[in-house]
């Protein structure tokens, strides 16, 4: 972050959510929280222009939960997302945000095989729903979504709501929300579609726009020319960055299998992330990928945008991707929120002209590399060195990471610094443990009980 923004006092939040945020390590506002909040705070309609890795979220949640009035039972918020990863993602920041009071309720609401569990929650009341188009519409027209108290409606990644659903059925879904309500809007670009969107929907609203240039100050961009066969470079660079978490962008779901299939002979491990892995295998090839499982991911397009992967040190573009804004979708998943990333490119001959489409794109010239200039080093070591368990209960059995922790240390005897990221979703959760400890964890914990309960346990 730059040297000027400020903290979160500055806007008037509340000490209870200042000292949250404190904990929770954000002490400086990114740009589009400083610029947006006083817009988002004091109830106007928002037009947010940023990126994932912005702090958007945050921009949002924070003015959300700065409305709830807690004596309500029935949903104040809704949010929509293109994906049903991102609704987990932003979901659980919100979550975070709102850790200060263990009142507020937020749900996700995206299909897929906990639905009927979500259904009843939603039944019990929530505050904040969070869900994909398709999804909240079927909702709405059912009536299992009550919408009378809505004071805020957010489209999140607006650009991909309009790829993946429509146009029509954003304003439908809002036509079920009182008028009355603030509407927010972020997206990355700004097609005409976008503008249509704002107006049907927004009225007077703010619009506030941080550039890509800006979001990506932080990170070094290279770019090596490489021979047509590109695997050779592919472990020379990983040999000399040996990144401590890196996602490998390909064109292709094809590339991605070839490029973990030949990084799996070079004992690399790798996860793989593309559109043709099942709704269950996306989610918890990014819980392990999150969890620091691998320290790979080698991925389509499908990972460059929304998804909140945290602290990825290294993207390296296997491919070049086709146009200039997958570019900065990928490039904006390392250097996040202010951290320092690095960004590298391999290109062959052949994919020149995309470069240099890049490069005008950037307003600045590509800076170009030999790999004869990075240093040999003889092997990699970039093996993880945690592993996932996995646990047959989650959030309906009012499982918290502290009685994961609590069960892991008591019963299984492990150091806390022995565990690592624990996920917990609707029905089950997943843990990260060190490598030589996780056998003996799943043994105890399968032989001991969770808040009083049994759960089966195993290797995920
Ligand atoms: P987003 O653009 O919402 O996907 O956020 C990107 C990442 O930045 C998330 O991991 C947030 O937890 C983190 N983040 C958001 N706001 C801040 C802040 N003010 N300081 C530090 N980290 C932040």
């Amino acid at each position: 972050m730059s040297e000027v923004s400020k903290d979160f006092k500055s806007v008037g939040l509340s000490q209870e959510i200042l000292d949250n945020l404190k904990s929770l390590g954000y002490l400086k506002m990114t740009p589009i929280q400083e610029k947006g909040l006083p817009f988002i705070l004091s109830g106007q309609d928002f037009i947010g222009q940023a990126n994932t890795g912005s702090g958007k979220t945050a921009a949002f949640a924070l003015g959300i939960l700065a409305k709830l009035d807690l004596t309500k039972l029935s949903p104040q918020a809704l949010v929509i997302v293109p994906t049903r990863e991102l609704a987990e993602q932003v979901a659980n920041e919100i979550r975070r945000l709102a850790r200060f009071t263990n009142n507020i309720k937020v749900l996700t609401m995206s299909g897929g095989l906990e639905e009927r569990h979500k259904i009843k929650s939603l039944k019990q009341g929530a505050d904040v729903i969070v869900g994909t188009s398709g999804r909240i519409l079927k909702l709405l027209e059912t009536g299992k979504l009550i919408t009378s108290d809505i004071k805020v409606l957010v489209l999140d990644e607006a650009d991909r709501l309009l790829e993946m659903g429509s146009l029509a059925e954003m304003n439908r879904i809002a036509s079920f929300t009182p008028l009355d309500r603030q509407t927010m809007l972020f997206s990355a670009t700004f097609p005409q579609g976008i503008k249509e969107l704002s107006s049907g929907l927004q009225e007077d609203a703010a619009q506030v726009t941080i550039d890509s240039q800006h979001q990506m100050s932080t990170t070094q961009q290279l770019f090596f020319k490489v021979e047509e066969e590109k695997n050779d470079a592919l472990l020379c660079v990983l040999e000399h960055y040996h990144p401590e978490s890196c996602i490998i962008f390909c064109n292709s779901k094809e590339i991605c299998n070839k490029v973990s299939g030949w990084l799996r002979t070079k004992t690399i491990d790798s996860l793989q992330l593309h559109a043709d892995l099942e709704q269950q295998d996306r989610t918890l090839t990014l819980i392990k990928f999150d969890n620091k499982s691998s320290r790979i991911l080698v991925a389509t397009d499908l990972a460059s945008r929304g998804l909140d992967v945290k602290d990825v040190s290294v993207v390296i573009n296997y491919d070049l991707p086709h146009d200039h804004e997958l570019y900065i979708h990928r490039i904006g998943r390392t250097g996040r929120a202010g951290q320092e990333g690095l960004a590298i490119s391999l290109y062959t001959g052949r994919e020149r002209e995309t470069l240099m489409a890049i490069g005008e794109y950037l307003k600045s010239d590509c800076v170009i590399k030999g790999l004869n200039e990075l240093k040999e080093t003889k092997s990699v070591i970039l093996r993880s060195e945690m592993a996932t368990m996995y646990i047959s209960g989650g959030r309906k059995d009012n499982i918290r990471p502290g009685d994961i922790l609590g069960a892991l240390t008591k019963e299984a005897g492990l150091k806390g610094v022995e565990v690592g990221k624990i996920h917990i979703l609707e029905v089950n959760s997943y843990v990260a443990i060190i490598h030589g400890k996780v056998e003996h964890a799943i043994k105890c914990l399968n032989a001991s009980k969770i808040k009083g309960k049994k759960f089966r346990v195993g290797k995920a």
